[in-house]
């Protein structure tokens, strides 16, 4: 499973419509300061459901992620981003080849709409979907700055969970917490 295609439109700075291929073994993005690589890795966490206005170094309503205008360019209504992954060896839990997962915000209502393969599902779908494949929040597919020495800081049991994660129990587990909880 790997991550094919990112598509933005609206997101941040990327006001027009931008794919970014990861077909050809990319190693890094590079280019002049300010010029959106960061907004990528925003960009990914925010389809796989980043709650965190802060995280996402934006404003303060999920809004504010839109695209805010430039000299050039007024600001524009809504924000769209789609991440296209190849699943020909079904580390998704679906018979597909391609999983499109995408998150749409309107700045009228601040609310955002999720889909998988196009048809509307909810966050928790899409949280479901990811646990296990090593996407999930809080695994190590995304390591930011200060990750590191916090997983060397970390309490063993704190550790724990990012093995459960990897090893693919964590959703057993989420699941049997739930079912205790009813
Ligand atoms: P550096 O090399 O300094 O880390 P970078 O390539 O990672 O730079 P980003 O942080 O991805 O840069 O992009 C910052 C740019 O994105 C800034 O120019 C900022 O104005 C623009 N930007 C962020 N949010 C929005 C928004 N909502 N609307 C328009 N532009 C935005
Ligand atoms: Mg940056």
């Amino acid at each position: 499973m790997f991550l094919k295609r990112i598509e933005l439109q609206g997101f941040k700075s990327f006001a027009d419509k931008t794919i970014v291929q990861f077909d050809h073994d990319i190693t890094g993005i590079v280019g002049p300061n300010g010029c959106g690589k960061s907004n990528i890795n925003d960009a990914i966490r925010w389809v796989l459901g980043e709650q965190s206005v802060k995280s996402l170094r934006s404003g303060t309503n999920m809004a504010d992620i839109i695209f805010s205008g430039s000299e050039q360019r007024k600001r524009v209504n809504m924000a769209k981003v789609t991440l296209v992954f190849d699943n020909t060896r079904k580390v998704f839990d679906s018979p597909f080849d391609e999983i499109e997962i995408t998150r749409q915000i309107h700045r009228a209502n601040n609310e955002a709409g999720y889909f998988i393969n196009k048809t509307p599902c909810r966050l928790k779908d899409i949280q479901e979907l990811i646990m296990d494949t090593g996407l999930g929040r809080d695994s190590l597919s995304i390591i930011s700055q200060g990750n590191i020495s916090s997983f060397a800081d970390a309490k063993p049991e704190e550790r724990r969970g990012l093995f459960e994660e990897a090893a693919g129990v964590a959703k057993y587990k989420k699941r049997k917490k739930i079912s205790l909880q009813k």
